[in-house]
């Protein structure tokens, strides 16, 4: 074995960052709800439980010779999880280790929890973190964009899809969407847990109000059983859904291969998982047509297997976006434009914009499209104005 000149793993280190804002993810407070003591709100049309500001775990991982690769994963909840994950258990047991191995030092550190069956949660998502700063890291050290490490770039803009309408009322919803699509966006997807209309009455008044030429996708946020779910797309379908979005509960395996199969409308799966196992046992019961990985669980080595195998049962990719301040997601970019079977990526445009002054980088959104960061690694550096949204660990 030739060894690698590279600089070794230094040190690896990881950040919280809390950054306020003024209307929650997803759009304004539901009735029934309020924020928190701890800043968390419970919303009520799924259950789950979200942040009021934009919570983010960041990971610098510095090789010998001071260049520095950036990673960032989930730090919605109970961000200290995943950052004690890193400083305790995953970041000295790679310190020294040569940043052209991803994949390998990927698999090293999965390994070490799995006979105690840590394979997900935030154990994954800690995984995910350092394994993108390691990409990072190699990226610079070689003075190449990460999409040519991940076997070659095959565009340099992604089209993006518009997720989430947050607006109090219906009409306030379809008028931001009218916005973006004067803006050259043509996809829009809304969120069935503050779809406060009924979810068959926003995507009629959407096809209604945006025309005949946009695609339009809902998230059904887990809320339905199988039949309930392949009753409610039936009636959806007079509005031509493009893709229908987690219909069943994460556990019901058996409900989401019903309702992929009993509908006439592609259904999209996956933001939760974190490693192929999981996407593998869907893909063999064609549960969906449409995979949604997210970044921020599967770190890039995972993704990128995650998405060719996706090609390999001809499944189209549509990457899961989230709150982040922008790393993960430019990550996601990378692995995308180097997917033969990725037609959209979502955009999360509350998150996204508003986040992009904390962050040095060529990634933008526009005209219906992302454009991918220039430079190498992942082209993108948190600015030096973030570290005031520094949260003590
Ligand atoms: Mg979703």
């Amino acid at each position: 074995m030739t060894a690698s000149k590279l600089p070794r793993i230094q040190k690896v280190e990881s950040f919280i960052i809390s950054i306020p804002r003024d209307t929650p993810y997803l759009g304004p407070l539901g009735p029934g709800e309020q924020i928190n003591a701890r800043g968390y709100l419970v919303r009520q049309g799924n259950r789950t439980i979200y942040p009021s500001t934009d919570m983010s775990v960041l990971v610098k991982i510095t090789a010998e010779d001071g260049t520095v690769g950036w990673g960032e994963t989930y730090g919605i909840v109970a961000p200290q999880a995943v950052t004690s994950i890193i400083d305790d258990v995953l970041g000295p047991v790679i310190l020294g280790r040569d940043p052209s191995d991803p994949m390998v030092i990927q698999e090293d550190l999965y390994d070490l929890m799995r006979v105690r069956g840590f394979s997900g949660g935030y154990y994954g998502d800690a995984i995910a973190g350092v394994d993108i700063a390691v990409w990072d890291l190699y990226g610079k050290c070689v003075n190449l964009p990460v999409v040519k490490l991940l076997g070659g770039q095959r565009s340099t803009r992604i089209p993006a899809y518009i997720s989430g309408l947050p607006g109090k009322t219906l009409d306030e919803r379809l008028a931001l969407a009218r916005s973006f699509q004067a803006r050259g966006f043509k996809a829009f997807k809304y969120a069935a847990a503050v779809s406060f209309d009924g979810i068959v009455e926003e995507m009629r008044a959407l096809r209604e109000g945006l025309g005949p030429d946009v695609e339009l996708m809902v998230d059904l946020h887990w809320k339905f059983t199988a039949q309930e779910a392949i009753q409610l797309i039936d009636r959806l379908m007079p509005w031509r859904p493009c893709f229908v979005e987690a219909p069943c509960a994460p556990e019901d395996a058996e409900g989401q291969a019903q309702v992929g199969a009993r509908v006439r409308v592609p259904l999209a799966l996956g933001e939760e998982w974190h490693t192929l196992y999981e996407y593998r046992s869907r893909m063999e019961r064609r549960s969906m047509s449409i995979v949604q990985p997210e970044m921020g669980h599967t770190g890039l080595s995972q993704f990128i297997q995650i998405g060719r195998m996706a090609q390999a049962f001809h499944m189209r990719v549509m990457p899961h976006a989230s709150i982040g301040l922008g790393i993960f997601q430019a990550a996601s970019l990378h692995a995308a434009a180097a997917l033969p079977n990725c037609p959209m990526h979502e955009y999360q445009h509350s998150v996204f914009d508003r986040n992009l002054r904390f962050v040095r980088t060529r990634m933008r959104c526009a005209d219906g499209h992302f454009e991918l960061p220039e430079g190498p690694g992942l082209g993108i550096e948190p600015d030096d104005s973030v570290w005031q949204y520094l949260r003590p660990k």
